[in-house]
């Protein structure tokens, strides 16, 4: 058929045109099947049955931002606001190594209440005492931040394009633009992070032709790491309302994106998590090999509500033991390294 040629096409040359992304995005039955099949083998024969633990630990959600889709955006006054001293996130990340995660994301919203030296600083005490790969998720930032963040330690660093469609970019980021998101996603390349890069999937305004762009602009930043998830309405946004992105679509992008970028890190996303559990092991099947479990201490945990968080995600056992058990039930192993990119070249 049309489908496997074009699916045969990508296992060959890792390339396809928009209009075959399209008929992939659009693909049901037997033939979404097949997508996700040739996915998931494609995931094996690169990364094997491991699976690697991102630990996350969401220190602020304080943010001068008012991105129309996230319920941390600074006009929502319902929100309690919290933040985490720089001795609990310290603690938390000395917990989180000790159960075996070799991984943590520290993740916030654009809170200039930590200056640049205060995070320098305990990313290089994370690096010199806990024997940690470090993940930075704190938005948009001048060079020379990212700089010191990464001359402290600072492994990778998460910044989504969140869309490839410039218009609706700059109408759901007031006072933001895609090409400012580019640059900056530029600057972290120049600086040596692994770059962790991403969007939403079911944004209000979306069309398949922009989910074509997003999986094509992601082949083109040729990131270290893609966080796919879908769009989900929070009550306070000036998006309530909207639908929820489609679980089964995410799947199939997570799958396209395989196809495309075989050697990229792909999790299965906590908001996947949040609409089915079951969605997470799903994307496991269908590409993904990442999973990036809440280590944030609970309240804090609670107040971090980009999306209302299902009370399931919230009392979800996070400790490194059991994830390792869930996983195994699921036959498949975690990994026991840092789980840096596999991609040539990267670490010369
Ligand atoms: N402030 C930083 C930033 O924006 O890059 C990091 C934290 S931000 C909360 C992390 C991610 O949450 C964003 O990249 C965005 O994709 C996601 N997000 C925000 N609101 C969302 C929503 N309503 N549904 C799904 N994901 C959402
Ligand atoms: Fe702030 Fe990030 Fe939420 Fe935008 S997505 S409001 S920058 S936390």
């Amino acid at each position: 058929t049309k489908i496997e040629k074009v699916i045969t096409k990508a296992l060959i040359t890792h390339e396809l045109n928009k209009e075959e992304i399209i008929m992939l995005l659009e693909a049901e039955g037997k033939d979404k099947e097949l997508l996700f099949q040739e996915a998931d083998k494609l995931r094996k024969n690169n990364f094997g049955d491991e699976v690697h633990l991102r630990g996350i630990i969401e220190f602020s959600n304080y943010c001068s931002r008012e991105c129309f889709y996230c319920g941390l955006r600074c006009q929502n006054h319902v929100v309690n606001r919290n933040r985490m001293t720089i001795d609990e996130i310290y603690e938390a990340a000395k917990e989180a190594r000790n159960q075996g995660y070799m991984t943590i994301v520290l993740q916030s919203g654009e809170d200039s209440w930590y200056k640049v030296d205060i995070l320098a600083e305990l990313i290089n005490k994370m690096k010199d005492n806990l024997d940690l790969a470090i993940t930075m998720s704190v938005g948009e930032h001048s060079k020379n931040f990212y700089k010191i963040l990464r001359e402290a330690g600072a492994d990778r660093y998460l910044l989504k394009h969140e869309t490839s469609d410039k218009e609706l970019f700059e109408k759901l980021r007031p006072g933001t633009t895609l090409q400012g998101r580019l640059n900056r996603l530029k600057d972290l390349r120049e600086l040596g992070y692994q770059i962790g890069g991403g969007f939403m999937v079911g944004l209000p305004g979306q069309s398949i032709e922009t989910l074509a762009d997003d999986i094509l602009l992601t082949k083109e930043l040729d990131v270290e790491m893609a966080g796919i998830g879908p769009f989900i309405p929070h009550p306070e946004t000036p998006l309530r309302g909207y639908p929820v992105g489609s679980v089964s679509m995410v799947l199939k992008v997570i799958a396209i994106t395989r196809l495309l970028l075989p050697l990229t890190h792909l999790p299965a996303t906590t908001a996947l998590a949040n609409l089915s559990p079951e969605g997470r092991f799903k994307a496991l099947s269908c590409g993904a090999n990442v999973i990036m479990p809440d280590l944030t201490p609970m309240i804090y945990k609670t107040n971090y509500e980009i999306y209302p968080k299902s009370s399931e995600l919230l009392n979800f056992d996070n400790s490194f033991a059991s994830w390792e058990k869930e996983l195994l039930q699921h036959g498949r192993r975690v990994s026991k390294d840092y789980g840096h990119t596999p991609k040539p070249g990267f670490f010369a």
